[in-house]
């Protein structure tokens, strides 16, 4: 019988995991079976020792269970810790579960694929919830001479600012609320929030645009993401999180396999999929 994978979350029906994660197995010659389940709030520990006991090695995680596996892993790999959120399990060993976080290193790698710079330049993150506590760590580690995170709750965003300020000098890090955004350009504009899902917009002056800016969605659609669509009305490059999502899968491909699968194929399939 073929390894067993599998992706969790609530709702899960539209996800794209198992067929990023069987096109990796093809393009690298390996058998494994790949499901989603779908678990209650409040039901998520009971389904992955269900997932374990039926011989389950590896589990992707997604909303709203990030936190839950952080709390269910036995270990955790220190950008995890970091995070404080896990979007991957291995059930290697099954007594000693261990927690990954590939979020971050999935967007620095779709950022990389589109030649975005981050060296020296100025961020603005919006949001600060699960994906930008997943980002702001491996973002840092690029050296930008800035990151501002505005949220609509500032509280939130001043509180990963006092998290992440330790020990890192090169970059300026600041917190604001979403509706007190400095009025000048930045290099990049990540939407971390989840508001292009309900077709709504961050509220953003457009003198946050520079003539070289780009915008980056984490969300993704069928349609350019009415972020994207703002952004390249401004004059802005606009990407979104659709190879966030490969990248991501790709890392914990990487984890359970010990293969580093190639995402060109998957990228253009997925793009062209979801464009249909
Ligand atoms: P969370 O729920 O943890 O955080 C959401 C954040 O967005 C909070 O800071 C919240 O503010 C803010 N927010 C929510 N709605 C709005 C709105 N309408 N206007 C302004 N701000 C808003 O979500 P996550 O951080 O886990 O995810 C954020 C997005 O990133 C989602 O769309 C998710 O799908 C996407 N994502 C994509 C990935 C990919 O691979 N492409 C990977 C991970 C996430 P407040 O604090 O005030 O509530």
């Amino acid at each position: 019988m073929s390894a067993l994978f599998a992706v969790i979350g609530n709702p899960i029906e539209h996800s794209r995991s198992p067929l990023i994660h069987q096109t990796f197995a093809e393009e690298v010659g390996i058998e494994l079976t790949y499901e989603r389940i779908w678990a209650p709030v409040g039901g998520f520990s009971e389904a992955v020792k269900t997932f374990i006991d039926r011989g389950g090695r590896g589990m992707n995680v997604t909303v709203p269970f990030k936190v839950d596996a952080f709390e269910l892993a036995d270990q955790h790999t220190a950008r995890a810790q970091r995070a404080m959120a896990v979007n991957t399990l291995d059930f290697a060993n099954p007594e000693q579960i261990l927690g990954d976080n590939t979020d971050g290193v999935g967007l620095i790698r779709d950022l990389a694929f589109h030649d975005v710079p981050l060296t020296g330049r100025r961020i603005l993150i919006l949001g600060a919830g699960g994906a930008t506590r997943g980002v702001l760590a491996p973002l840092l580690a690029q050296k930008p001479a800035e990151i501002l995170i505005a949220n609509r709750s500032p509280e939130r965003a001043y509180g990963l600012v006092e998290e992440f300020s330790a020990n890192q000098d090169e970059t300026t890090l600041r917190g604001c609320p979403i509706t007190d955004i400095d009025a000048q350009p930045f290099d990049l504009i990540i939407n971390a929030t989840p508001a292009s899902l309900s077709n709504s917009l961050p509220p953003l002056a457009a003198n946050v645009l520079g003539a070289q800016s780009v915008v980056y969605d984490m969300a993704y659609g069928a349609e350019p993401t009415v972020f994207a669509r703002w952004g390249a009305e401004h004059g802005a490059r606009a990407l979104d999180g659709l190879g966030m999502l490969v990248e991501q899968a790709a890392e914990s491909f990487k984890r359970w396999h010990g293969i580093e699968p190639p995402t060109a194929r998957i990228r253009a399939l997925l793009r062209e999929q979801i464009e249909q």
